[in-house]
């Protein structure tokens, strides 16, 4: 076994109870004060330089070994979600509605654990900077700390991100050069017609019945405009409109979740969708408005950077429990925001599957899913050995 992991497996258990520590109290995101709490304490106590208050709640830690003027970025995310705890665990979610369900509370400990390790006996010369970002879920945590200064404060030459992946044996470590996680768009379709009683439509300019042929229509932009070998996704998540049978109600609103793998083809999207509501709602007398109100940009893993992360996962768990080129993902998540600027590689650490079950091969956002701890010493491992390999000593 890589000696590393040996060292790392020695000192998991304080870091395993610390994970679970941080799952009895999830905070949601922008509000993780006792989460960044215990971060800052850690790093402190462990004699980085700490900076808080990057995008509210986030936390930066700084360590800087010998004369190298290399400096690398490693980021975790503390946020939680909005989800009941069903597992029933010792360690279940004592906070009402609030749960660690996509494992942040695993990806914060992991780090931890690197960063004792490296404090302590870490190998590397140049500058470390841990970063602890608030609000990954849809709320752009990643891009309030860049707002705020990040990487001009912190400047980083390589920046790196793991994320724990249900649907895969634990501890595999899976990569991905090129885009890997699909950017998201939120759209509001706000359609205005003229109301009226449900018994004379010819008095009434429908706005649901317009909806619906948007909503029918949206899905040709897939299929007709999209390039056959390109991938697109446009979910209508939400249509409200009217309350009674024998109404036609004034208004009608479409929220819709747009995914893409690729910056030209979320252009096209985000065009086609202006062009095809505002033609619709011409052709069916109402008026319409279209509010893109952002989200994240696709995450497209560097090349150098990915074959290092590569080697590094090789050279800790061996080949055979490495995914080198895995598939891409339709989720988001907002590290992209990060990789626009700083190069460097996002990878997934198997979670748990078919043959472990558990609460680990649960998918995540599921109110039965756990963070599995043996991923701890292996993650924490390959922050060691990343750093390590990144800034060589
Ligand atoms: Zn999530
Ligand atoms: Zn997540």
């Amino acid at each position: 076994m890589n000696p590393l992991l040996t060292a790392l497996r020695a000192q998991a258990a304080d870091f395993i109870a610390l994970r679970r520590d941080i799952h009895r109290h999830p905070e949601l995101g922008y509000q993780e004060l006792r989460t960044s709490d215990l971060v800052a304490e850690r790093l402190k106590q462990w004699g980085y330089q700490v900076t808080r208050g990057l995008g509210g709640t986030g936390v930066v830690g700084q360590l800087q070994r010998g004369q190298g003027n290399k400096r690398l970025g490693l980021r975790a995310d503390m946020d939680a979600l909005p989800i009941q705890e069903a597992t029933g665990l010792p360690h279940a979610s004592c906070h009402t509605g609030v749960m660690h369900a996509c494992g942040h509370d695993g990806h914060t400990a992991m780090l931890l654990a690197a960063a004792k390790h490296l404090a302590e006996q870490g190998q590397f010369d140049g500058t470390l900077n841990l970063i602890f970002q608030p609000a990954e879920e849809g709320l752009g945590g990643a891009k309030r700390m860049m707002d705020d200064g990040l990487f001009e404060r912190f400047p980083c030459d390589a920046i790196f991100a793991m994320h724990n992946m249900p649907g895969h044996p634990p501890g595999q470590l899976l990569l991905r050069e090129g885009a890997t996680m699909a950017s998201s768009e939120n759209i509001t379709i706000t359609l205005e017609g003229t109301g009226g009683h449900g018994a004379m439509p010819h008095c009434a300019a429908d706005p649901v019945v317009a909806g619906a042929a948007i909503v029918m229509g949206l899905q040709t932009i897939v299929s007709r405009n999209v390039a056959p070998l390109h991938m697109a996704v446009i979910t209508v998540g939400a249509f409200q409109a009217g309350q009674a049978n024998n109404v036609i109600p004034q208004t009608a609103t479409l929220r819709l979740s747009v995914r893409s793998l690729d910056r030209n083809v979320r252009q096209l999207l985000n065009q086609r969708i202006s062009e095809l509501v505002q033609a619709s709602a011409t052709a069916y007398g109402v008026k319409a408005q279209v509010d893109f109100q952002g989200g994240y940009p696709v995450l497209v893993n560097t090349p150098a950077e990915t074959e290092l992360a590569r080697t590094v996962a090789r050279e800790l768990v061996g080949a055979a429990h490495v995914v080198p080129q895995t598939e891409p993902l339709t989720g988001s998540e907002d590290f992209a925001f990060m990789l626009e600027q700083v190069p460097g590689s996002y990878l997934f650490i198997g979670n748990g599957d078919a043959s472990t079950g558990g609460h680990g091969a649960c998918m995540v956002h599921n109110p039965n899913y756990d963070f599995d701890d043996n991923n701890i010493a292996v993650g924490s491992a390959y922050w060691v050995l990343l750093t390590e390999r990144f800034l060589v000593a």
